[in-house]
């Protein structure tokens, strides 16, 4: 049996990712169960799955998920906040580590599964952007496998030669082409985006996602870190990386090799593929997905992303290619901005505006990226962009004030 920790286990992708395993009783036992502060779901999850530790990171949710696990009977360990996270990641009895908590915070686990060795089923891009270079190289110093499970990256890894390996270019490829579904405003008029509220920027016409990487796929931004994240994860030149939008999301990425050649993976847009195959790799394994009809399909429809609108994809292509601290700068930068969007304290194009004023005073410039050392840079970067976002965003009570002026 292939012991599974699932970090993320309440959102999305860690829905997704149980449902999967749900169907695989004689292959996998899920060992840990892991959420923020949803003591509700979580409970409901062990309760359903008895792992032998759940954590919470929030440790104010801790009294209100063991008193209903208790009231079921359960004996299952339970841990608090980060250090519960990465512990959990690198027990024996866990094989896989499914990385699935949203953002920066899911970093420090995601490492420490890495140098425990285990097999990495990489859902949180986030970690990847910010400290790719230092996770990649522990991952080949610890023995770690390094597997995406973000469906655009699933499926170029699928069109890679079997022996790829996370960080190694590979061989006879010339381009790789990432395709975007262009997000819910792919076709507003520019002038309506301002005013554009946090539901329909989460109302994506093709996936149901949590509410940060919606934002993200609503601004591009998603794509951005995408790019940074294929660069890493295959070892091109951000150059070799083509945007290319496919309203569809049928086509999940594509592979051009030297010879001509263009390998492409398609599937209906469902998440349970790519953990799927994650799980299974080099196998595959059922996953519950609907089999794609292309008769009823019948378009696939390709074009290039409006940068102007979408300026956010601007700004993570110049951080692929300055490379150093930047992608982590910007992806602080728009967490934070993210966040205060959806709180309605900021409006949805000034996303874009306070990530590039915070790269524009950290590295004075879009050339300059900053050293990236080890860890303690890029926590450094992390908290210094987070710091200078929240002051260039206006509070709700500046907002107020504005409106009724
Ligand atoms: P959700 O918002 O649905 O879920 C986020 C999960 O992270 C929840 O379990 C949440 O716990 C947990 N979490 C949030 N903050 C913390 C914290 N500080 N410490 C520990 N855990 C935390 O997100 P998604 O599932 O949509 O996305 C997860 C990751 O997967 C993201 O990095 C995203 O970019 C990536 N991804 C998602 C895709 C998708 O289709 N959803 C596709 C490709 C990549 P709680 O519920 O308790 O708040
Ligand atoms: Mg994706």
């Amino acid at each position: 049996m292939i012991g599974v920790a699932v970090l993320g286990s309440t959102g999305s992708i860690g829905e997704s990712t149980l449902d999967v395993l749900a169907r695989h009783p004689d292959r996998f036992r899920v060992v840990a169960l892991a959420g923020n502060k949803n003591a509700a779901k979580l409970a409901q999850q062990v309760i359903r799955w008895r792992p032998d530790y759940a954590v919470l990171a929030d440790e104010s949710a801790l009294g209100e998920f063991k008193e209903r696990i208790a009231h079921a009977g359960i004996t299952t360990r339970v841990l608090a906040g980060e250090s519960g996270l990465s512990e959990v990641a690198s027990l024996p009895e866990t094989h896989y580590v499914m990385a699935a908590i949203v953002g920066a915070a899911g970093l420090h686990s995601t490492f420490a599964a890495v140098r425990a060795g285990k097999r990495l089923l990489l859902a949180n891009k986030e970690s990847l952007v910010m400290a790719g270079p230092l996770l990649i190289s522990a991952a080949q110093a610890s023995g770690a496998t390094l597997l995406p499970v973000d469906s655009e990256h699933s499926a170029i890894f699928q069109c890679l030669p079997a022996n790829t390996r996370a960080g190694e270019t590979p061989k006879g490829v010339r381009r790789v082409l990432l395709t975007a579904s262009g997000g819910p405003f792919l076709d507003w008029p520019i002038e309506k985006l301002a005013a554009c509220t946090p539901e329909e920027a989460c109302a994506h016409p093709n996936w149901v996602m949590g509410r940060k990487i919606s934002v993200d796929s609503a601004t591009l931004m998603n794509k951005g870190l995408e790019l940074i994240e294929a660069s890493l994860l295959f070892g091109l030149d951000p150059a070799q990386i083509e945007v290319l939008v496919h309203r569809q999301s049928i086509v999940h990425s594509l592979v051009e090799y030297i010879d001509g050649s263009v390998l492409a993976q398609l599937g209906s847009p469902d998440m349970r593929t790519p953990i799927a195959y994650a799980l299974a790799w080099p196998e595959r394994l059922g996953s519950g997905v609907e089999f794609l009809d292309l008769i009823r399909a019948a378009r696939l429809e390709f074009c290039a992303p409006d940068l102007e609108r979408f300026r956010c994809l601007a700004l993570a292509q110049a951080a692929a290619r300055a490379g150093g601290l930047q992608p982590a700068i910007l992806n602080a930068a728009n967490e934070i901005a993210v966040q205060a969007f959806l709180e309605r304290r900021l409006n949805f194009l000034d996303i874009a505006g306070v990530s590039e004023a915070v790269l524009a005073r950290m590295t004075g410039g879009p050339a300059r990226g900053g050293l990236l050392r080890g860890l303690s840079d890029v926590l450094g970067a992390d908290a210094e962009a987070r710091q200078l976002a929240c002051e260039l965003i206006p509070t709700r009570h500046a907002m107020e004030r504005g409106a009724h002026a």
